[in-house]
């Protein structure tokens, strides 16, 4: 506890010495950079941030600032539920991944695909998963990528030891002729990867339309809900209108 006293002070001193030259800052603006700074802690060798008194904290406990840890790729601690950051990190000029939790476009269809990551989409697994190659990589995404897609499940089809399940196959075929070979966008949202390591993306394709949630409209998916994502009432509404118009698995 007194080691957090201590960063407080001196994170205070520190934003006190820079700010003295910003006295004209707005509420908000005051309000975004108190979030930003709030402390968390990292430790040597995870990929997620925590507050203090995280049980993941016993070998190692590194303070940063909230701004820092989103920047630098670190994710919220499940347990243990730090604060996220609810506006833009500031530019720090390092690499920073659009994410829709952090940029909240009304809608999956609301974002600019300029400001996504550019890939090429050079293998297929199943309707929700494929293989890309990165345009672009950095510390965050390796060049060649395993990309789960969020907010969506489609019927198992490479299960070694589960049957193909009906329309398992109509939605790999979705995907492929959709994805394969094309250029795509990816936009992430809270949880940069899952328990495989692959990464969790939302994929564009040129016209501006999300793939993901084009799976569930064509009826080939479901509105996977089991992780919260950004657009979960969204693709809910989008596999209620599929379920009504009796579109593919719901025929
Ligand atoms: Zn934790």
């Amino acid at each position: 506890m007194k080691k957090l006293l201590l960063v407080t002070v001196i994170f205070g001193i520190a934003c006190g010495c820079l700010r003295t030259e910003a006295q004209t800052i707005s509420t908000q603006d005051n309000a975004r950079f108190a979030e930003a700074d709030l402390v968390v802690y990292v430790t040597n060798s995870g990929a997620r941030y925590h507050v203090d008194g995280c049980s993941s904290l016993r070998s190692s406990r590194i303070p940063v600032t909230l701004a820092d840890a989103v920047v630098s790729g670190y994710e919220a601690c499940s347990i243990c539920k730090p604060p996220r950051l609810r506006t833009p990190p500031p530019d720090t000029g390092r690499a920073a991944l659009y994410r829709v939790n952090v940029e909240e476009p009304a809608n999956s269809a609301a974002v600019e695909l300029a400001r996504l990551l550019r890939a090429e989409v050079i293998g297929h697994v199943d309707g929700d998963t494929v293989r890309v190659r990165i345009a672009d990589p950095s510390d965050l995404v390796g060049v060649v990528e395993t990309i789960r897609l969020i907010g969506v499940d489609t019927p198992e089809t490479v299960h070694p030891r589960r049957e193909v399940e009906a329309f398992g196959k109509e939605a790999g075929e979705f995907t492929k002729n959709r994805l394969l070979g094309k250029i795509v966008y990816l936009a992430f949202d809270w949880d940069l990867r899952d328990k495989y390591n692959r990464l969790l993306a939302y994929i564009y394709t040129g016209d501006g339309r999300c793939h993901n949630a084009e799976i569930i409209r064509a009826g080939y998916g479901h509105a996977y809900t089991n992780y919260s994502f950004h657009f979960i009432e969204e693709f809910r509404a989008i596999e209620r209108e599929a379920r009504e118009a009796r579109r593919g698995l719901w025929q």
